[in-house]
């Protein structure tokens, strides 16, 4: 039996600004560079297979991921383009990677030794991405003790083939010069480094690929910006590409002195008018917004007050007129003239959109337009 799913609360996801992102990624580092879209948790949280879906249209590269099993899933919905696990790959999950023709970052050795002897025992043969760690440190060769591996690394493993290059940028957001940084320190190693014809090169997330389309190489790593997050405050947004709604389940007059939420944390200061939200922290909303986010209602700007429960979230609707029990309220999203951006809500809950988006659970539906 279902219910219905724009009852309680939900997320409208819109596939033509995800596109429309896209394409922005493309129009910045021009049409001969690959673009590997990164779809780990759940495509930020958004719903991996509708995202693959949509962007099929666009013919990228492949699609990135984090965990094996995220991988593997891609593998069962059907994808058959390159699928790159970005992140160390954990010996428990190899023997997967292989039988699912995934290709990994690789920056150990060891890795390396268990990935070869995965394929062999399999009769496979694993494209593998050479990952150098270039400053963020908590993964991949160091690009600063190269002498120490790049013979071992570089010789012919069995079952192996060297597909790609690649190191992660630590801020590319906030610090341009930090780009042209790191790519100096993996340019120093790239003559060293022979890769196939058809081998990537590979450095720039999101805000690197609009940033500095020149250090695009053969490929880009575009996650947040695809999804709607902003990539540095001096930067063009992105459009806008989730919002969550929620619907007023109970509106209430409040007398100057009434209590609301756990801990009595706020009591009205006048006569007001308050409007329950079914929406909470069990539903993603961050819960630091109490007494701090804001959402829009009937296109005005409302406070939140009191506590977020796990389910309910009220805010103040006195002075606003045409709310009513049924009437939706937006948490993200526009609403009339107004709109809270996933970096708003963020920043109100001192964190990044990345854990806004990932932090969706399960609870809400995605609705996709
Ligand atoms: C998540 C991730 C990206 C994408 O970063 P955004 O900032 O979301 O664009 C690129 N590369 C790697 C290795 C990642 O883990």
């Amino acid at each position: 039996m279902s219910t219905n799913p724009k009852a309680r609360a939900w997320l409208e996801v819109r596939a033509d600004a995800l596109l429309a992102n896209y394409d922005r990624v493309r129009a910045s580092v021009g049409p001969e560079v690959r673009i590997l879209p990164m779809v780990k948790a759940d495509a930020y949280g958004l719903g991996a297979n509708q995202v693959v879906e949509c962007l099929e249209r666009r013919d990228p590269w492949g699609y990135g991921v984090a965990a094996v099993s995220e991988g593997v899933a891609l593998r069962v919905a059907g994808v058959t383009r390159p699928i790159v696990v970005c992140s160390p790959v954990p010996p428990g999950d190899v023997d997967q990677a292989v039988a699912a023709n995934l290709q990994p970052f690789v920056g150990s050795v060891g890795t390396l030794e268990a990935l070869a002897a995965a394929a062999t025992r399999r009769g496979a043969t694993v494209d593998w991405h050479l990952d150098v760690d270039t400053g963020m440190g908590r993964s991949g060769f160091a690009a600063d003790r190269a002498e120490e591996w790049l013979d071992d690394v570089t010789r012919a493993w069995p079952g192996l083939r060297l597909a790609g290059l690649d190191t992660h940028l630590h801020s590319a957001d906030e610090d341009a010069a930090s780009i042209h940084d790191q790519w100096a320190r993996l340019a120093a190693l790239v003559d060293r480094i022979e890769l196939p014809e058809d081998g990537v090169v590979h450095i720039l997330n999101s805000a690197g690929a609009l940033r500095a389309p020149e250090h695009a190489c053969s490929m880009v790593r575009p996650g947040i910006f695809l999804y709607g997050g902003a990539i540095g405050t001096d930067q063009p947004r992105p459009d806008e590409v989730v919002s969550m709604k929620a619907s007023v389940g109970h509106v209430r007059e409040a007398a100057a002195g009434t209590t609301l939420g756990y801990g009595s944390t706020y009591a009205a200061t006048s006569e007001e008018r308050w409007a329950t939200l079914t929406v909470g922290y069990g539903d993603g909303l961050p819960r630091a917004l109490s007494n701090r986010g804001e959402a829009l209602i009937a296109g005005a700007r409302v406070p939140i007050i009191g506590r977020i429960s796990m389910d309910v979230t009220v805010v103040d609707i006195t002075g606003v007129s045409g709310v009513d029990v049924g009437s939706v309220a937006t948490l993200i999203g526009h609403d009339g003239q107004e709109a809270v951006s996933v970096d708003e809500v963020a920043a109100w809950a001192d964190t990044i959109s990345y854990e806004v988006l990932t932090g969706f659970t399960g609870r809400l539906p995605r609705m996709w337009t």
